[in-house]
Order: structure tokens, then sequence, then C-alpha cells
């Protein structure tokens, strides 16, 4: 490890960018610059998975149990410096404290939970098929080198949700975290080398040339597998690029959350409503987007969102005390902006907006959208940010019709008292997760992802792991010793 890492770790060394460029990393709140790194390129790439590719066999060799062992000392370890990540994560994020503290948390689950998984997973079969004539051997073997693509939204947990299975299966990696958000993926990695991860397992490509780095490392013969999360954009390029080799992948692409609130729905969805709009400044891509709400309580609706995003502290998110933090850039407010002029221009009613502060960061303040025409850009695009949109339906056939209207499919919110309706309705949802009266839905123990243009697989949960192996059959006779 050195003092100042470049932001580059390739086979075990953190090393300069291979033609001498740099780039900044700086806090939304206020512009200031938290590091400069360097800025991998093509040639770093070819590095990177060259190293990979060399550490490929000797990790699927080592033994689960140490596999597994890394895992729970880096879950340890992360968990130890639970407060340097917070605020690595608030500063080059913009989310609150309290986010990031919820972040640290939730990405360290995926390091213990994999870490489990593996051991109790990664097993085969053995059986006869039912002729008596054939005996069936199973088992699983590391798909091989994978490019693991993360977004800035969750500069952890994007990374250890794929880092953890790809580790615990036995499968070496190249990192490309976010241009925005490399330092906390820079610091999880300093971890795993003082924690002893084998030269070439983990590689660290931060850089501004994402397009350079992929191209290069889904250019190479030996890479097995790419897990993405970010835009469906992206996403579906980054199929098509892996598509001539049949490059195996796992994506996690964006989405367009209905939030349905029925008139019997229980007091406390209020809280969860809220969870579900604002986590992360609104910045997550299981964010509520469309708020719809049974007309008969519409209007107590409206009232309570609006007063609860009109008493909002907006700043810096490394104060205590912000309820929402900056957004990522200036190209994040100008896009809310659009979208929110949009609307009114359509139609929609603006029932509360929270004031932000007079500093230079990248602010948008909190605001509350009513009657939203449903063609709008705002109820139609990824909002992403801290914009809520309501609309009113009438009854259930309705408001499954509305919530369905889109080419995206990851998460979904129901809200009834009547958990027969929540189910039937969560039932009739084409979307990869359903949250019955609740708002937060993450855990490293479910499985997250989407269906439609939201993706492809599924990370965490009972299956997570699955996206990283390959599931191998021998064939014998019958009498063959097995021992
Ligand atoms: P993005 O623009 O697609 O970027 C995501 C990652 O892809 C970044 O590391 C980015 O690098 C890289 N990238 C950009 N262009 C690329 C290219 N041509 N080839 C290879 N990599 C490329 O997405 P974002 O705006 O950062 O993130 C927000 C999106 O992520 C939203 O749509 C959100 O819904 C989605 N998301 C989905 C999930 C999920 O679990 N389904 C979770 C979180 C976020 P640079 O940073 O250098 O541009």
């Amino acid at each position: 490890m050195t003092a100042q890492p470049s932001g580059i770790y390739i086979d075990g060394e953190w090393c300069p960018s291979s033609d001498a460029t740099t780039f900044d990393v700086t806090n939304p709140a206020d512009r200031s610059i938290l590091a400069t790194l360097s800025n991998a390129s093509g040639p770093d790439a070819a590095a990177a998975i060259a190293a990979a590719t060399s550490a490929q066999a000797g990790w699927a060799a080592t033994p689960l149990g140490e596999r597994a062992g890394l895992l729970r000392s880096v879950h340890t370890a992360v968990l130890d410096r639970s407060e340097e990540f917070a605020d690595l994560i608030a500063a080059e994020s913009g989310k609150t404290l309290v986010d990031a503290r919820g972040e640290v948390a939730y990405g360290a689950q995926f390091l213990a939970w994999f870490a489990d998984q593996a051991t109790q997973l990664l097993h085969g079969a053995h059986y006869l098929d039912p002729s008596g004539k054939v005996r069936i051997l199973t088992q699983y073997k590391a798909v091989g080198p994978t490019l693991l693509i993360t977004p800035w939204n969750f500069p952890l947990a994007m990374i250890t949700r794929k880092l953890a299975p790809a580790l615990a299966a036995g499968c070496t990696t190249v990192i490309k975290p976010a241009a925005q958000t490399p330092l906390t993926a820079i610091r999880l990695v300093e971890i795993l080398d003082e924690l002893g991860a084998p030269a070439g397992v983990v590689n660290l490509l931060s850089s501004t040339r994402a397009a350079q780095i992929s191209e290069t490392v889904i250019a190479s013969q030996a890479l097995r597998k790419v897990s993405f999360t970010g835009s469906t954009r992206v996403g579906s390029a980054l199929l098509r690029a892996g598509a001539e080799r049949v490059v195996n992948a796992s994506m996690e692409l964006g989405g367009n959350a209905p939030a349905i609130v029925f008139e019997d729905a229980d007091p406390g969805y209020l809280e969860e409503l809220m969870i579900a709009k604002l986590r992360n400044g609104g910045q997550s891509c299981i964010a509520a987007n469309r708020i719809l709400v049974e007309d008969g309580i519409a209007e107590d609706v409206i009232e309570a969102v609006a007063a609860r995003f009109a008493s909002l502290t907006v700043g810096d998110g490394r104060a205590e005390g912000t309820d929402v933090g900056p957004v990522i850039d200036d190209a994040a407010v100008s896009k809310l902006t659009r979208l929110v002029d949009e609307a009114v221009a359509g139609g929609a009613r603006v029932a509360a907006q929270a004031s932000i502060p007079a500093d230079t960061g990248s602010f948008f303040p909190p605001t509350v959208l009513v009657d939203v025409p449903a063609d709008c850009a705002l109820a139609r695009e990824e909002i992403f940010g801290p914009v809520a949109c309501i609309s009113r339906f009438k009854g259930e056939q309705e408001a499954i019709r509305l919530a369905n209207d889109t080419e995206a499919g990851l998460a979904s919110y129901v809200f009834s008292a009547d958990l027969g309706k929540a189910l039937r309705v969560g039932g009739a949802l084409d979307f990869g997760i359903v949250g019955i009266n609740r708002g937060f839905i993450s855990t490293a123990a479910a499985p997250f992802g989407g269906i439609k243009t939201s993706g492809l697989g599924r990370e965490g949960g009972l299956t997570g792991l699955e996206e990283y192996v390959e599931l191998q059959y021998l064939s014998l006779p019958v009498d063959t010793a097995t021992s």
C-alpha cells in the first residue's frame, strides 16, 4: 500500500497510469477537490485483465474456506472503519451521513453473506438417472475473470454486492468504479491488500475513460463475465460488446418504481414512502419514481408528503442534521430542472418545495408535484433526485395498469392494510421486487434485480452466487467408484 494511492491497483501494486494523466474527485456539496488520481487508460486495462487471468487458476484452486475467510476478515475491517467509510462516501457522493452509514452496514453485509453462502451452497450433487445406468456428478466451477463496473450512487455497496460473490466463487476481478466516487473503492481495495488478497485477484481501475476500459477488457479472450450496475443505455451497450464472444453478463439497470398507496393504507405508510422516495436524496434505482394514490386518500397523501418535503433540511451531506444532500453534479441539476419545468408546463402543480443553501454546490430543491400527466417525462424517465411525482387512480385494476405502464421493471411498492389485496396487486406487478408496506427493501439476504429493461440476473439472496459459477455435469458409468 502506498501512502497516497494512485487509484490504479494491478497485480498487487498501486501504479500510475500508463499515459501519466490524472483526474480530480470532487465533493458535490462545495466542489472542493478531494483527491487527484491516476487516470487508467486502455494499456492499464490490458494489464489488469492480464493480471486477473494469471491469478485465476490459483484463486479458483484456493480452498473455499480460505476464500470465505478473506471475505469475513474484510467484513470485520470495513465495520471497524464504518465512520471512515461513511465520511468518504458522504464526501464523494454527497449523500447524508445517515444514508452513508446505512450504506456501510448494507455494503458490509454482502461480505459476510457470501462467505456463508459459498460454504453452504457450492456443493454440487451426485445421483443416478432414472434408468439406473448413468451416474451423474455435478460440481460448480468459477466462471472466470470478471469485469465489475459500478455506479456512483452506492460507492461501496454496489462493489461488495458483486465482489463478494465473485471472490467467494473463485473468480478474479477487474473493478471499474464510477469516476465520481473511486475513493471508497480505493479504501476497500487497500483493505483487501492489507489482509493478503493474492496479487491479481482484485484489480482496480479508477478512470474517466470508461468506454476505453470496458472495450479493452471485454476484447480480452480471457474475460468470462461482465457484471454491471448502471444505466440501461450503458448496460445494453456492454451486452452488445460481449455478445460476439458470448460473455456471461449480469445487469442491474435503471428503474421507474411505482409506489401505490391504497385508501386503506395504514398511517405508517408515510414513513415508508418517504424512505422509498428520499433515500440517497432520491438517487436510487429503487426510488419511488411515480407515487400513485387512490382517489379517496389523495388529498391527505399530498398534504402529508408536501409537509414533509417543505420541512427538509438541504445541505452538505457531511453535516449532521442534513436530510437531503446535493445531487451528484450540475448535469443532474439541469436534468431535474428540465423534468420539473416540463411537468409544470404539462399541467402538474407544485405542492411543496424546500429551500436550498445559497452555496455553490450541486443542489436541487426537494419538490412535490401533483397530478402529473402519465405521458410527462417526469413520469416516464428515471427522476434520480428529490422530486416526488404524485398522480391519482381509481381501484386496483387502474393502479396495476398505470404501475406496469413502463419499460422498466426493477422495484415497486404497495401500501394497503389489506394484506390479501397487497399480495394480489404485488403479484400482478411486472417488477422484480415488490415492497409491501415497506419502503426499505435492501438486504444482502434478498434477491435484488429487475425484469424488462431493468436487467438480467439477481444480486444477493440465495441465488446471487450462481451469477459467478458454472454448473458442470460429469457423466459416469454406474459402476464407477466415486469416492
Ligand atoms: P452510468 O452512466 O451507466 O454509469 C455506471 C458505470 O458505468 C460507471 O462506472 C460509468 O463510468 C460506467 N460507464 C459509463 N459509460 C460506459 C461505457 N460506455 N462503457 C463502460 N462503462 C461505462 O450510470 P450512472 O448514471 O452512474 O448511475 C445511475 C444509473 O444506475 C441509474 O439508471 C440507476 O437506476 C442505475 N442503478 C441501478 C442499480 C440496480 O441495482 N439495478 C443500482 C444502482 C444504480 P463513469 O463513472 O466513468 O461514467
